[in-house]
């Protein structure tokens, strides 16, 4: 769930110019090329010739070659915004900044699911009627439609950074503080196979025949895999468990987050049960603890709707 503290738009006064540049020189300085914009007048229309008819007030680059142009050299961006005080501030990304770009709430609330948290571990921040989530460059390219509503921000990619100014009339905000000291978070592993284009198919073989799961529910279970796999194996100390059965309550964890997720949404259940078998088997559990985990867990999912 989102909470209210999430939901808010920032609308306050529009940054000072020189508010401004000191956060392009500060977003430069952490070695992510800038750009200035253009900029959007309080009716929402945009500084650039297009005027009221521009498709992306505010959002689009002041420099004739747009992005190829981006820098990290102070003198550079000091002449920028002296020349256009309060152009908006862009950020190249797919390099050290890689960002989701999510367009609603739902989709907001359908990553934070994705990821398993209430928050995002890094900086978040509030758009003009949206989020930006950003992580550390790792490569990635971008890619329009992730998820619905949500974009990936990679090479070659764009973004409008605080304290610029929404169309909307709203400021781009941090509702969550980036540290530089402490760096990006990493894109985590389930974002990230939704961004790569085309993900390794799994052979098909008779044990795991093609499984028509839609993208999110794909996400979803890929995620709970990977718990599965990672979780601790048991500590055995003179032919006894002394601690662990980690594997086994990820199962369960993972069997009850699914069968929450099949209350509210179609999947296959057949093929989520194959998949969900096949890690635990290989993680090392007995086949009889696996399929009564499974068929515990499920139910006490389908039981248990996520709102
Ligand atoms: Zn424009």
């Amino acid at each position: 769930m989102v909470s209210r503290s999430l939901s808010r738009a920032g609308r306050a006064r529009p940054a000072s110019a020189a508010e401004l540049v000191a956060a392009a020189l500060r977003y430069a300085a952490l070695g992510i090329a800038v750009l200035p914009l253009h900029t959007p007048a309080p009716t929402g229309r945009c500084s650039c010739r297009d005027g009221a008819e521009c498709a992306s007030p505010g959002k689009h680059p002041r420099l004739r070659h747009g992005l190829l142009d981006a820098s990290t050299q102070s003198a550079q961006i000091r002449a920028w915004w002296q020349r256009w005080p309060y152009a908006n501030v862009g950020l190249a990304t797919g390099t050290v900044l890689e960002v989701g770009d999510i367009d609603t709430g739902a989709a907001l609330r359908t990553v934070l699911d994705l990821l398993d948290v209430v928050r995002p571990p890094g900086p978040l921040i509030r758009t003009g009627s949206g989020w930006h989530l950003w992580y550390a460059g790792s490569g990635l390219p971008s890619r329009v439609g992730l998820l619905p509503g949500v974009d990936w921000r990679g090479r070659g990619g764009l973004v409008v950074a605080p304290p610029s100014l929404h169309a909307s009339g709203a400021r781009y905000t941090f509702q969550q503080p980036w540290t530089p000291g402490s760096g990006l978070p990493a894109c985590p592993p389930v974002l990230r196979r939704l961004v790569l284009p085309d993900p390794t198919p799994t052979p098909v073989t008779a044990a795991s025949p093609i499984a028509d799961l839609d993208r999110y529910t794909e996400a979803a279970l890929a995620g709970e895999l990977e718990r599965i796999r990672h979780a601790p194996r048991p500590l055995i100390r003179g032919g006894r468990r002394v601690a662990g059965g980690g594997r086994n309550d990820a199962l369960n964890r993972a069997a009850f987050r699914l069968g929450q997720l099949a209350a509210r949404h179609a999947v296959d259940e057949a093929a989520i049960r194959r998949r969900l078998t096949e890690a635990a088997l290989s993680a090392g559990l007995g086949r009889t603890e696996v399929q009564r985990t499974i068929s515990s867990g499920w139910r006490a999912g389908l039981a248990h709707p996520r709102r």
